[in-house]
């Protein structure tokens, strides 16, 4: 059974099956509301219902108050329909959103290869093309009830037929354990995708630079990728740190890049690298090389962050003491149900 949704202002209606949650239908119909944890918990998805019944699902009480639900607002990312429903959401125009629809697609894992100590490179052959922006992640769905677990497309939008996945074991975590120790080539998975609002903004034609650290470089070594095969003219700089030069994975092919691309500035930091251990390149964490590389004046660029926490706060701070402020800072938030927990009002939209 299924029911019609109307989105406004768009003024679209869309279909929406009994027991889909209206950000999942928005989604599939190519139209992208906005949204963060995906579990009812941090309220970036809350929308009015203007008419219509909906069921709230597993929408926090602290997300969504009692006269919230009385006034008739809902959290799209959790709410179905009990009726053909109208909503009220805020949509942002963007120039640079492709705004793709999210498909379902069977994979089968062709590779799969340690990258660093930590790290798992998974290639994953879709039975039909993904077409997504670079920047974007997409959801493996892993088996043994451990559910589906996001992961940022780390290859090119180019070769979309099979999508490569960068995957950080998290200590205890059932997901990222599954695929260190138990994934094998050969084994079948479905994907979903591409999700989220991480892309560049070509449209602007302003230098670019990136800051990763962690497993945060997937996005950005997408991003480039796309951007240096496409011909992008304005400087494109990557800074990436890791601790040590072991969980410095793709620095070969990045140096390469930046051989072959005059345009390209690829530059690596060590937190944590021994003294003697031969490395010339800088020591210090990714917003310190920043910094340097920089000599400490940001304007005119555009900047995307990716990795943890603490680096990200950390590199925001030095970019805007380099005069570089919000509208151009870009930051993926890797939230997940229990971070979100603690999401009370960030400084910066995931976009
Ligand atoms: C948009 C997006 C893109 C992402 N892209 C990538 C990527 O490219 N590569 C990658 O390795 N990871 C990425 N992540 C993070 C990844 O989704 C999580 O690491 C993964 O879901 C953890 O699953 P799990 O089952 O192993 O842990 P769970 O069993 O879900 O969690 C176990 C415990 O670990 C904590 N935890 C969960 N995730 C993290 C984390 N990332 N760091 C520290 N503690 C955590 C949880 O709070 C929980 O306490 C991304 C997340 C998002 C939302």
């Amino acid at each position: 059974m299924s029911y019609e949704l109307t989105i406004e202002p768009l003024g679209q209606t869309i279909e929406i099956e009994e027991g889909q949650t209206i950000l999942d239908a928005a989604l599939r119909a190519g139209i992208y509301l906005p949204h963060a944890c995906c579990h009812g918990l941090c309220a970036t998805c809350k929308v009015q219902v203007s008419d219509g019944e909906v069921e709230h699902g597993e929408a926090s009480s602290f997300a969504l108050m009692d006269f919230e639900r009385d006034e008739g607002k809902c959290l799209a990312c959790c709410a179905t329909a009990q009726s053909d429903l109208v909503i009220e959401a805020e949509i942002e125009e963007d120039p640079d959103a492709e705004n793709l629809p999210v498909r379902d697609f069977d994979g089968t894992v062709t590779r799969i290869e340690s990258l660093t100590p930590t790290i798992k490179g998974v290639w994953v052959k879709l039975d039909a093309p993904m077409r997504f922006q670079a920047g974007q992640y997409a959801n493996l769905e892993l088996p043994g009830g451990i559910g589906s677990r996001a992961f940022s497309i780390a290859s090119a939008p180019s070769s979309d037929g099979e999508v490569e996945l960068n995957i950080r074991i998290v200590p205890g975590g059932q997901g990222t354990t599954y695929v260190h120790e138990k994934m094998q080539a050969g084994e079948k998975v479905r994907i979903s995708g591409p999700y989220g609002r991480f892309f560049v903004k070509k449209s602007a034609q302003v230098p670019v630079l990136f800051m990763a650290g962690g497993s945060g470089l997937s996005s950005p070594r997408s991003m480039i990728l796309d951007l240096l095969e496409e011909g992008f003219e304005p400087p494109i700089t990557l800074v990436y740190g890791q601790r040590t030069r072991d969980e410095l994975y793709y620095h070969d092919d990045f140096l390469a890049l930046a051989e072959k691309h005059p345009n390209f500035r690829y530059v690596p930091a060590l937190s944590n690298e021994a003294e003697g251990s031969g490395w010339s390149g800088f020591r210090g964490f990714v917003h310190e090389a920043a910094k340097a590389a920089f000599d400490n004046d940001f304007r005119g660029n555009k900047a995307y962050l990716c990795g943890p926490p603490l680096m990200i706060e950390a590199c925001i701070t030095t970019l805007m003491q380099g005069r570089l402020f919000e509208r151009d800072i870009y930051t993926e938030k890797f939230i997940s149900a229990a971070d979100a927990q603690q999401v009370r009002s960030p400084l910066f939209k995931a976009i």
